[in-house]
C-alpha cells in the first residue's frame, strides 16, 4: 500500500495538485475570489441564466411547491411533474421524440454509453472526449477504439477492422477543453454505413450555437440523424442535472438498463423548474446566444493580437496553448493577481505536453473587460517568456 502523502507528493512534483478556490456571489462576470475581485472567464454560466431573476425565482417556487427533493430514484417514487415537464419541453426544443433527465452530464454519458455498448461490441469514442464518455467506455463491457482527435480516416480505417462489431460512435459536438467541433456530418454517413448507433455530446454546444442555442447538430442540420443527443442542465441551462434525447425506444431501453439513470436520486425539483425556466428564457431571448458568439470573437481576435496561440474553433470556448503544466499554471497565478481568472488546464484532463489556459466567456460580459483581460495575459505571457513576440497589433500599427 502506498502512502496518501507520497502519492500528493507525487502530484506536486509533477505540477499537477489542485486545490480547491472558493468563489463569493453567483457566476456573473465579477466575483471574489478567494476574497480578491476578478474578472471571471471560466464559467460555463454562458447566457447568465444561473443567476437570472425568473431562473432563480422558478427554483425557490419549486422547492416550496414540491420540496427540496425528490426523495427517490425516478422507477421508484421520485418521478415528478418537473421532471416530466421537462422533459416534454427538452425533447421539443431539440427536435427529438423523447427526453430523460439524468443527475448530471457525468451520469448521463457513463451510463448510456454502458448500457448501449455491450460485450462484444466496439465503441468508438475521440481521443479528446469528456472524461464522462471514457468512463462510459471503460464501465461498458465493450472493446474502445480510440479514433485521433476529429479523425475521419482513422475512425473510418478502426470501423471497417471492426468487421460488423462496430455499436456505437460517441463523440463531443464541442469539444470542451479545445472549443472546435466534430466533423458531425460525417460521423452521420459513417455510422449509417457501419449500421452503428451515434451519440454526439451537446454539453458545450446546447444554448451556445446553433438556431436558437439549439446545439451544433441542429446547426448541421442533423437533428435526427444522430441517435442520441446528450445535453447538460448545468452550463447554459444554469442549473444542475442532465438529459439525452432519442427515440421512444431507446428511452425505453435507458429507463430500463441504464444504471445511473436507475439507481441514483432523481434531480431536485428547484433544479428542473430552474431549467425549464432557463429553457423558456433561451427560446424567448435567442439573441443572448449572439451576445455570447459576439464576445467569443472578441476575446478570441484579442488574445490573437497578443500573439498568443489561441486554439482552433469559434466558440465561446478559447484555449490559449502553454505546453507545460508548471508554466501554465505560473501563467494563470500571475493572471489572477491582476484580476483575471481563466483556469488552467493540466494532464490528465488534456494530454501530456498540452496544458492550456482556459477561457469561456459569457454573454454577459463587456467587450472592454475582455479587451482589458487579453492585455494582462499578453503581458504576463511575455514576462513569463511564454511568447516573445511583440503583439501582432502593435506590428500592424508600426507597419
Ligand atoms: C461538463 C461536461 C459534462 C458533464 O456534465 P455535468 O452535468 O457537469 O456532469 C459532460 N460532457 C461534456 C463534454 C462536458 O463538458
Amino acid at each position: 500500500m502506498t502512502d496518501i502523502g507520497d502519492r500528493l507528493e507525487e502530484l506536486r512534483g509533477k505540477g499537477l495538485h489542485r486545490r480547491l478556490r472558493l468563489v463569493s456571489g453567483p457566476q456573473g462576470p465579477r466575483v471574489l475570489l478567494d476574497g480578491n475581485p476578478v474578472l471571471l472567464l471560466c464559467s460555463n454560466n454562458y447566457l447568465g441564466l444561473a443567476d437570472h431573476p425568473r431562473v432563480r425565482t422558478a427554483a425557490a417556487e419549486a422547492a416550496m411547491r414540491w420540496g427540496a427533493g425528490a426523495g427517490a430514484s425516478r422507477l421508484i417514487s421520485g418521478n415528478m411533474k418537473p421532471h416530466q415537464q421537462l422533459e416534454e419541453r427538452l425533447a421539443e426544443f431539440k427536435g427529438y421524440e423523447r427526453a430523460l433527465l439524468f443527475g448530471s452530464g457525468y451520469l448521463a454519458n457513463s451510463g448510456t454509453i454502458a448500457a448501449l455498448a455491450r460485450q462484444g461490441e466496439v465503441v468508438f469514442s475521440d481521443e479528446l472526449n469528456h472524461a464522462s464518455i471514457v468512463d462510459g467506455c471503460r464501465l461498458s463491457r465493450a472493446e474502445t477504439f480510440v479514433y485521433r482527435h476529429r479523425d475521419v480516416e482513422h475512425l473510418a480505417w478502426g470501423l471497417r477492422e471492426a468487421k460488423g462489431r462496430g455499436s456505437l460512435i460517441v463523440t463531443d459536438s464541442v469539444f470542451s477543453m479545445d472549443g472546435d467541433v466534430a466533423p458531425l456530418e460525417d460521423l452521420v454517413r459513417l455510422a449509417r454505413h457501419h449500421d452503428c448507433r451515434l451519440m454526439v455530446d451537446e454539453a458545450h454546444a446546447t444554448g451556445a450555437m446553433g438556431p436558437g442555442g439549439r446545439g451544433a447538430v441542429a446547426a448541421a442540420g442533423l437533428s435526427g440523424e444522430v441517435d442520441v443527443v446528450v445535453g447538460t442542465l448545468g452550463k447554459a441551462l444554469g442549473s444542475y442535472g442532465a438529459y439525452i434525447c432519442a427515440n421512444g425506444e431507446i428511452v425505453d431501453y435507458l429507463i430500463n438498463t441504464a444504471r445511473s439513470f436507475i439507481f441514483s436520486t432523481a434531480p431536485s425539483p428547484p433544479s428542473a423548474a430552474a431549467a425549464l425556466a432557463a429553457l423558456e428564457l433561451l427560446e424567448s431571448h435567442p439573441h443572448r446566444v449572439d451576445q455570447l458568439r459576439a464576445n467569443a470573437t472578441v476575446l478570441r481576435k484579442a488574445l490573437s493580437a497578443e500573439g498568443l496561440a489561441v486554439g482552433g474553433g469559434q466558440t465561446q470556448i478559447v484555449p490559449v496553448m502553454v505546453g507545460s503544466a508548471a508554466r501554465t499554471m505560473e501563467l494563470c497565478e500571475r493572471a489572477l493577481e491582476r484580476g483575471v481568472f481563466a483556469q488552467g488546464i493540466r494532464p490528465p484532463t488534456v494530454p501530456e505536453g498540452s496544458s492550456r489556459l482556459r477561457f469561456t466567456v459569457m454573454s454577459t460580459h463587456r467587450s472592454e473587460g475582455l479587451l482589458g483581460a487579453a492585455k494582462v495575459i499578453g503581458e504576463t505571457a511575455r514576462e513569463l517568456g511564454i511568447v516573445s513576440s511583440t503583439p501582432a497589433s502593435t506590428e500592424l500599427m508600426a507597419a
